[in-house]
Formats: structure tokens, C-alpha cells, sequence
């Protein structure tokens, strides 16, 4: 058997210790005779899993009492529209901050159950940075105000919390996708009012997707919004309203463990701080590959970037995957390669990468 270097946008890589462990566990979990998958999720066994993934998350990011988190499904793209089902009725409208492919989505979907304002767009610059909290224009009463901290397409990361408080708006909640960076680095939980995320790029499998949100902010769902979205029924249910993604759920609970031992978020931040410098300065130095982005919008996570000689794409991936880096190919709106260098990508795996680029660039540029 022999593993690759896995550079997907997601679903993604995943701690190798984390698969061993599950697959030890897949027919026998501590000693119940059977697979987690095939236990009742309101058995002791199940609830304990469940519990402990709970307690585990909020601990990672020292998420305060006065949150829920909820382990829902639907991914991102389905709390594109729970989130204004159950947020937008408080004041009829919302603002959105458009830094990239995931915000558009979120603005047209949410369109659908009230009125948005566009507090920022920055598509016409080509979606490379994010403007100061400053420049953005806020309207009068928006039931909360919509960020992308992450944008894994485009790989533009907020430099700052958008903590509203900064400019004298801390009375606006503001709704955080964080899919693509959730527990690459310490977040203050305090300054948002919702924080969600799909879990397959830097939680586990695909099928579980978090909310955290604030108690204040829960109970204001629309009529029409679907029982099983409805945050009140979840968070009073404990995430057990209809069944959870009860595998899934699991996974996510022993990289939730794996991430306490390498010392927690403070401690795989720095990991990824020193995975990112290494790519982008090998980006930076060279001749022939390019990243667009404003430096301080650099994404940590999700770091494109394009051949100056699009005839070598092919060329690029082909070697590439021959070496045992794959995964490699840019998101299709924005062509050229982008590399994925979530938590569970070891920085042997980020300098195999190097290597290879710096190897391609001598033979081919
Ligand atoms: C991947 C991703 C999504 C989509 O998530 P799904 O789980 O496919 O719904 C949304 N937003 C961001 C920032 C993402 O990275």
C-alpha cells in the first residue's frame, strides 16, 4: 500500500492515524461487537461518540456557553439558505461581503427568503483581497451580515476577525462561512454570531456540516423553513432531531483527538504558517509559477496558482502525479493549479510539492 500526497480542495486528506483507527475500529468498536455505522445513534455507545465530538469541538476552539453548536447535514450550500430561514425574519434583510465564488452563492440563494444588500463586491478587482471592515457599506438594520473568512476557490483569507464592534456595529451579528479554515487557527467565537462550515475539507468525511451559533440568534425562523433546519428544534434536540450522520460524526471526533495531540489550534496554526511560507515563497521566487493574490489575502489553506505557460498544465499535473502529488488541477472557474494544504497535510507533503515544482520549473521553464 502506498498513500499519495493529496492536494483536494476537498473532500480532502485526512490524518493517516485517524483512518487506522477507524478502520481498526470498522467492525468491532470497543469491544460492542459492531460498526459504529451500524449502531442506533440514540444508543449509550452512539451518544457517548456524539457527546464527546460535542465537547471536543467546543474545547478546540474555546467556543463560550452562550453557543450552540449544532451537528446538522446539507453542507454549505444547504445553510446558504437555513441560515437566512432562520436569521432573516429578525429584520426582513441581510448584507452580504463578496470576496469570491462561495459569497455570490450565498447572496443568490438567500435572495429567496429576503431582501440582501451587497455591502462589498470584489469581483471586479478579480476577487484578490479583502477590503478594511471601513470601506464596507453596511445597511441600517441587516439581520446579520455575511462573510466568507475562507474562499477556497479563489484562496483569499481575511486578514482580520471581522469583528463589527471595530467600526461601532458590534450590535450586527455577523455569520461566518468558515468550511475551508475551520481549526487551521485560533478564532475569537465571541466576535460572530454564526459560524458554520461543511467538514470535509479540514474535519472528516463529507455528510456532517457545524453551526455554532449565538442562543439570541436561535428561534426566529421563518414559517416555511423546514423542521429539520430549524435551529431551535436541533440545538433542543442536541442534533438528534432526525439522525445525524452518525459516521461521519465520528470520524470528525477522532480528528477532533488527533488535533488536541499535536497540541491544538495555536499549535497547528504555527504548522500552518510554515507549510503555507514554504509554497508561496517557492511561488514567489520562481519564474514560471504565479499567485495573483493580495499577500496579506493569501489563503493558508487553499493556495492557487497558475504556469505562466499554460501549455505546461498538462505537462505540470501528468509529472506531478507520477511523482505522487495529486489533486493538483485549479477549480474550474479559475484554471491554472491550486494545492489544498489542510491541517492533516504534512509539511513533507507541502515540501515533496516544493520539490517537485522547483525540479518541473528547472526541466520545463
Ligand atoms: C466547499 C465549500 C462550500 C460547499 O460546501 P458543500 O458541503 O459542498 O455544500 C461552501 N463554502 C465554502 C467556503 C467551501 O469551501
Amino acid at each position: 500500500m502506498s498513500r499519495v500526497f493529496n492536494f483536494s480542495a476537498g473532500p480532502a486528506v485526512l490524518p493517516e492515524a485517524v483512518l487506522r483507527q477507524a478502520a481498526e475500529e470498522m467492525l468491532d468498536w470497543h469491544g460492542c461487537g459492531m460498526s459504529v455505522m451500524e449502531m442506533s445513534h440514540r444508543g449509550k455507545e452512539y451518544m457517548a461518540i456524539h457527546d464527546e465530538a460535542l465537547a471536543d469541538f467546543r474545547e478546540l476552539l474555546a467556543i463560550p456557553d452562550n453557543y450552540q453548536v449544532l451537528f446538522m447535514q446539507g453542507g454549505a450550500i444547504g445553510e446558504n439558505a437555513i441560515i437566512p430561514l432562520n436569521l432573516i425574519g429578525r429584520t426582513g434583510s441581510a448584507d452580504y461581503v463578496i470576496t469570491g465564488t462561495w459569497s455570490v452563492k450565498s447572496e443568490k440563494e438567500a435572495r429567496k427568503y429576503g431582501k440582501t444588500n451587497i455591502a462589498v463586491d470584489t469581483s471586479t478587482g478579480g476577487f484578490l483581497d479583502v477590503p478594511p471592515m471601513a470601506e464596507w457599506r453596511l445597511s441600517a438594520a441587516p439581520s446579520y451580515v455575511f462573510t466568507c473568512t475562507n474562499e477556497t476557490i479563489v484562496g483569499v483569507e481575511y486578514p482580520f476577525e471581522p469583528d463589527l464592534g471595530r467600526i461601532g456595529r458590534g450590535d450586527v451579528p455577523v455569520v461566518a462561512d468558515m468550511s475551508s479554515h475551520i481549526l487551521s487557527r485560533p478564532i475569537d467565537v465571541s466576535k460572530y454570531g454564526l459560524i458554520f462550515g461543511g467538514a470535509q475539507k479540514n474535519i472528516g468525511p463529507a455528510g456532517l456540516t457545524f453551526v455554532i451559533v449565538r442562543d439570541d440568534l436561535i428561534g426566529h425562523a421563518l414559517p416555511a423553513c423546514p423542521t429539520a433546519f430549524d435551529y431551535q428544534l436541533v440545538a433542543d434536540n442536541d442534533s438528534m432531531y432526525n439522525t445525524p450522520p452518525t459516521y461521519s460524526i465520528y470520524v470528525a471526533g477522532l480528528v477532533f483527538k488527533w488535533l488536541k495531540a499535536q497540541g491544538g489550534v495555536a499549535a497547528i496554526e504555527r504548522q500552518n504558517i510554515a507549510k503555507a511560507r514554504l509554497l508561496y515563497d517557492c511561488i514567489d521566487a520562481s519564474g514560471l509559477y504565479e499567485n495573483r493574490v493580495a499577500k496579506a489575502c493569501r489563503s493558508r489553506m487553499n493556495v492557487p496558482f497558475f504556469l505562466r505557460d499554460e501549455a505546461l498544465n498538462q505537462a505540470f499535473l501528468d509529472e506531478a502525479k507520477a511523482a505522487g502529488l495529486v489533486q493538483l488541477k485549479g477549480h474550474k472557474t479559475v484554471g491554472g493549479m491550486r494545492a489544498s494544504i489542510y491541517n492533516a497535510m504534512s509539511m513533507e507533503g507541502v515540501a515533496a510539492l516544493v520539490d517537485f515544482m522547483k525540479d518541473f520549473e528547472r526541466r520545463h521553464g
